[in-house]
């Protein structure tokens, strides 16, 4: 009797990815088996299976059923609430938006995701579930999501596939009420293709993610949705009509009416082309079918740099866009003119959701600003600053990114509230923490990540076979042992994009040397991320930072860590100090890691670009002590080497003359006073300004217009 309701509470837990960023669900499952956890990859459904013959002597463990079955019941109310933030500022509850995004990262069981932007999404799903914003979201169900990273001996990246099994993942297929699977077709240059989806479920949001890997597709279709972003130009053409044309006629098929369909980045630009479509179908001109469509589309975009901008040549364009060129009935010259703007040369979907989109924004205010710029060719009569793009500033999930120790306190002396909607004034109660007890819970979360990084490094050394005695001694494989669970923790964790400056730091090896290696007051420095796997120079500064990890100067204190994921990025901006950023100005639209790390009173260390650039100009005359420290300051002038050294020489000056010296002045009971009011200030202040909570607030309000009646909007 027990065992069958302990069954049942338990995959209802699995079934929602709520567990994902609800700690009380999550702990339900690692501490029914926590190394079986680990193994699994942390996916519940898998444990599950795993575990299903121990499950009776899991039931008889004093109080475990009793807390399941609170996780489950909890799980209930959550779903059933109607007293949302949405509910309460009077948004309509009859309108839908769909997201749309190429990537969503969710759990570690789902690969669905490769970096920044997948998190974002994640986070905005997230978000949308807890303040109750009827959303619905479409990406694509790759059967291989972004690669695994592993480093050879000498420091080189290597790509495992990471594998996504359908069957052993938390969704479930999309079925129509005979039970037969729904399916839409998308045309493209070669023929149709059918399309199955997967219904996951992300607290009270639902996301579908579509899939052609059906046995009716010929076989070169069926790998539409093998990897994400897998192949050449043509692939990335027939994904996004895929997830844009598919997506659109997927929730058409299982009936969601929807009233805005908001792009997140260009790769679902197709989405548009559909909504035309409807629009002339139901018998509208050209340019009316074009009002329609801006009156139901917002549009994100990411990135400055302009390799992030998908662009298609005419023969490719023309080709797979002529079956939905004929079902529109009209010219593919019109499509043409719209996606490529005046005096274009290539199908670019950015250009083409600008032209569809009645609300477009970047993603920080400086980013904002940035994009005005970038796309003021497409508006040749207005002055830049009338382009019609503003901004959104992104934003993190409370409930997932704030490490363990400190959700405990946090739960135990902010309330429940922090992690909701209406946290704002939780926050402040930072501030009533005693400061021993915040530093205490802080230094428990590096410990727990100087651990975790010993573990990895150790794995690692003995992969590579070089186990034990050689620590970080020259020519050996850095297996952790120079690692101090005391020491001033600087992370540094992201893509290795060129125009990030991994190396930055290493700018002046023996000043980093003299930083690093004063056995005092000792400094570490944690590294991680990732290279595309066909950007040869990112792979080579990865290297760089593997050789200079075995540079004896370094001590051992300088290391990288392997496989970049949400796991490790959780448990880096949680455990760490001082969270590093050194892009070039103003090539970084936001970054959001420094985000999570400042809600876990981390103190940032940035170059002032992306959200760094507004929380210093906005936030900072608030603060009782500071919340942080601006590598360099705006200006844009000189050429990249110039500024480069400069920001470095900035970056040195900072560690010696601010940060070293404030970590390690520390009052008689060992606590370091100014740093830890710092820290207080980072949560107070940055975490609710930069929580995806505010970020959708702001997405229903000033994009999706939930609040005006329905009846002003077509
Ligand atoms: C947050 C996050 C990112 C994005 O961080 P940026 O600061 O925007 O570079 C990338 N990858 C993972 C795994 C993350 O958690």
């Amino acid at each position: 009797m027990h065992a069958a309701r302990l069954v049942a509470d338990l995959d209802r837990l699995a079934a929602n990815l709520r567990h994902a960023w609800y700690g009380p669900a999550r702990s339900v499952f690692e501490d029914l088996d926590p190394v079986g956890w680990e193994r699994v990859g942390r996916n519940p459904v898998r444990l599950l299976r795993e575990c299903a013959s121990d499950l009776g002597s899991a039931a008889a463990r004093p109080g475990y059923a009793a807390r399941v079955h609170d996780a489950a019941q909890d799980l209930a109310a959550y779903l059933d609430d109607e007293d949302t933030w949405y509910r309460r500022a009077g948004g309509d509850p009859n309108r839908v938006v769909a997201y749309y995004s190429a990537e969503f990262a969710l759990s570690d069981a789902l690969h669905t995701y490769s970096g920044g932007l997948g998190v974002l999404a994640g986070d905005h799903l997230r978000s949308a579930s807890d303040l109750g914003i009827p959303l619905v979201a479409v990406g694509l169900g790759y059967r291989d999501g972004y690669f695994r990273q592993h480093l050879d001996a000498s420091g080189w990246q290597h790509a495992d596939p990471a594998r996504n099994d359908f069957a052993e993942a938390p969704l479930r297929p999309v079925l129509a009420d005979d039970g037969s699977r729904v399916t839409v077709e998308v045309s493209l240059g070669d023929g149709r293709v059918r399309i199955q989806a997967w219904h996951v479920a992300v607290g009270r949001v639902s996301l579908y993610l579509l899939d052609t890997d059906l046995e009716d597709n010929l076989p070169h279709h069926r790998e539409v949705t093998g990897q994400l972003y897998g192949g050449d130009d043509d692939m990335r053409l027939r994904q996004e009509l895929v997830l844009g044309v598919g997506g659109a006629r997927l929730l058409d098929a299982i009936g969601i009416d929807v009233d805005v369909h908001h792009l997140n980045e260009g790769h679902a630009a197709f989405a548009a082309i559909e909504r035309l479509r409807r629009h002339l179908e139901g018998g509208q001109s050209f340019a009316s079918a074009v009002e329609l469509v801006r009156g139901e589309l917002v549009f994100t975009t990411h990135t400055p740099v302009p390799a992030g901008h998908d662009e298609f040549g005419w023969e490719l364009a023309s080709y797979h866009l002529a079956p939905l060129t004929a079902e529109l009935g009209v010219e593919f010259t019109r499509l043409w003119q719209l996606a490529t703007g005046p005096g274009g040369e290539k199908w670019s979907q950015t250009v083409l959701a600008l032209a569809l989109a009645g609300k477009a924004n970047g993603v920080a205010r400086l980013h904002g600003q940035v994009s005005r710029r970038m796309w003021a060719g497409l508006w040749p009569d207005r002055p830049v600053d009338e382009v019609p793009i503003g901004h959104v500033t992104n934003g993190v999930h409370p409930g997932l990114w704030v490490g363990p120790d400190l959700a405990a306190l946090f739960d135990a002396r902010l309330g429940p509230a922090w992690r909701a909607s209406d946290g704002d004034k939780a926050w402040q109660r930072v501030r009533d923490i005693d400061p021993s007890v915040l530093w205490a819970t802080h230094v428990a979360a590096r410990r727990r990540l100087v651990g975790q990084a010993r573990d990895r490094l150790a794995a690692q050394a003995r992969r590579l076979g070089v186990g034990g005695g050689q620590g970080w001694a020259p020519g050996g494989i850095p297996d952790g042992r120079g690692l101090d669970p005391d020491a001033l923790t600087i992370g540094f964790a992201r893509r290795f994009a060129t125009y990030k400056r991994a190396t930055l730091l290493a700018h002046d090896v023996d000043r980093l040397a003299a930083i690093l290696g004063d056995d005092a007051r000792p400094v570490q420095v944690l590294v991680a991320g990732k290279a595309h796997p066909r950007d040869e120079g990112g792979k080579r500064l990865i290297q760089q930072l593997v050789e200079l990890s075995r540079d004896p100067r370094l001590k051992g204190r300088l290391v990288f860590l392997e496989g970049y994921d949400l796991e490790l990025a959780r448990s880096m901006v949680a455990g760490v100090d001082v969270w590093l950023n050194n892009p070039l100005r103003p090539l970084e639209a936001s970054g959001t890691s420094g985000m999570k790390a400042a809600m876990n009173g981390v103190l940032n260390l940035s170059i002032l670009d992306g959200w760094w650039d507004e929380a210093v100009a906005d936030l900072a005359p608030q603060a009782e002590v500071g919340f942080g420290w601006a590598i360099g300051d705006r200006s844009e002038a000189g050429d990249e080497a110039t500024r480069t050294a400069a920001d470095a020489e900035s970056l040195y000056r900072l560690l010696t003359g601010e940060l070293v010296p404030t970590f390690y002045t520390r009052d008689e009971h060992g606590v370091p006073r100014r740093w830890v009011a710092m820290m207080a200030d980072a949560i107070a202040l940055l975490s609710p300004q930069f929580s995806t909570h505010r970020m959708v607030a702001d997405y229903v309000d000033q994009a999706y217009g939930l609040f005006t009646p329905s009846s002003e909007v077509a």
